[in-house]
């Protein structure tokens, strides 16, 4: 099978979103059924995908299920979720980070309220490339196909997503699973295949950006200083250049004197590199868990972020009480840690278990954050409250 040596080929992640009963699951077997027949992928049949095992991922349970296959230009991995909890939790715990999402629609019914919740969540998520499948082609008329479309167009950009551009894809992922009806079925699923490789561009590292290098620690070097030691988010950093440590509302001025791989002095370091950073004035102490070294000039720093979060249950190793506004425990990042102070919508007035919101939360002081940057709030080491994901950065 190609699909097990096609190692050269790049990978990008993708899924299938949408309301329940519109087609995920039907869509994601058809896939690979039609890739098998050209040896791009093996078969992975309905059931099997329906009956995803149990991952625990941070404590929470979420069935999902990994499919694997190649087009001939790309290896895909595709995850499919069961149900609406589950696609909420691994959306937020970011089990799988979607490059682009398939969303299904089906042409009997329309936009359907899972279908703007999954849109939404993707966009703030930061799922940046949409592709859509009107299913259940079957069963419809071709008005109803353009009334689905013109309806989703209109949702795409309600949700900030190209509603021009974006492909609609129509057909039905049945007749493809079953062998039936050719061009409702198996030609769509070839041209949903052949837009995903042409519409959703190549995962780029981002090296254009400014400098930006979260602080895992800061190590003293006898004799020459601290050495900030991490991994690169997005730019570059060249020997000598200048830089700033923001966080906890403090900004150092500080200069990259030498930048380290491994044990070799380089002259650069780009996103994506574990380095050590030589800093030139930084005396031991000065540097805290939480901060990071930027381009001058290039960051914000703010006490408010809005988050997408997920309450733990008690048996995920969540909390026994719902959690309620003015609720303050620890922000954990992978870098970081930082009291805060969850502002629960009063519409929802608390949280429970299983439940997942929009808030907005009070940091202790002013951070650097990003959209898209994970964190979870923890009471004590076995007690997680929450999972999240920063979606807006607020003044
Ligand atoms: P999910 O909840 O989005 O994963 O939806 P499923 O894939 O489980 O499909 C829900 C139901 O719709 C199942 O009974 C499928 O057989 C049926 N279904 C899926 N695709 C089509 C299609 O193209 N045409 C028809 N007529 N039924 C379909
Ligand atoms: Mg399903």
């Amino acid at each position: 099978l190609s699909v097990l040596n096609s190692s050269t080929k790049e990978n990008i992640n993708i899924g299938t979103i949408g309301h329940i009963d519109h087609g995920k699951t039907t869509l994601t077997a058809a896939i690979t059924k039609i890739l098998s027949e050209k040896k791009l992928a093996n078969f992975v049949s309905y059931d099997k995908i329906d009956s995803a095992p149990e991952e625990k991922r941070r404590g929470i349970t979420i069935n999902l299920m990994h499919v694997g296959y190649s087009t001939d230009k790309r290896n895909y991995a595709h995850v499919d979720c069961p149900g609406h909890a589950d696609f909420i939790k691994n959306m937020i715990t970011g089990t799988s980070q979607m490059d682009a999402a398939i969303l299904v629609i089906a042409a009997t019914d329309g936009v359907m309220p899972q279908t703007k919740e999954h849109l939404a969540l993707a966009k703030a998520i930061g799922v940046k490339h949409i592709v859509v499948y009107i299913n259940k082609a079957d069963l419809a008329d071709n008005e109803m196909v353009d009334l689905v479309e013109m309806e989703i167009r209109e949702l795409l950009g309600t949700y900030g997503y190209d509603s021009e551009q974006t492909p609609i894809i129509c057909g039905s992922a049945l007749a493809a699973l079953e062998d039936k009806n050719e061009k409702l079925g198996k030609e769509s699923i070839l041209k949903l295949m052949d837009t995903v490789d042409n519409y959703v561009p190549s995962p780029e590292r981002d090296i254009k950006s400014p400098f930006l290098f979260p602080i895992e620690k800061a190590v003293t070097v006898p004799g020459r200083g601290q050495v900030l030691v991490g991994t690169v988010t997005r730019g570059k950093l060249k020997k000598g250049d200048p830089m700033e440590i923001v966080g906890f509302g403090e900004t150092i001025k500080t200069a990259a004197t030498e930048i380290h791989v491994f044990k070799n002095s380089v002259s650069e370091c780009s996103a994506g590199e574990h380095v050590g950073i030589l800093a030139r004035g930084i005396k031991p102490g000065m540097i805290k868990r939480g901060m990071m070294a930027a381009q001058p000039n290039s960051t914000v720093q703010s006490n408010f972020i809005e988050a997408s979060i997920y309450v733990l249950k008690k048996d995920e190793g969540g909390r026994k009480k719902p959690i309620i506004s003015g609720y303050i425990q620890p922000l954990l990042t992978k870098t970081c840690s930082i009291d805060c102070n969850l502002k629960i919508p009063e519409d929802r007035g608390m949280l429970l278990g299983g439940e997942h919101a929009t808030i907005n939360i009070l940091l202790k002081s002013p951070m650097t954050f990003l959209e898209g940057d994970r964190f979870t709030i923890r009471e004590t080491l076995t007690l997680t409250s929450c999972t999240g994901v920063v979606t807006k950065i607020l003044p």
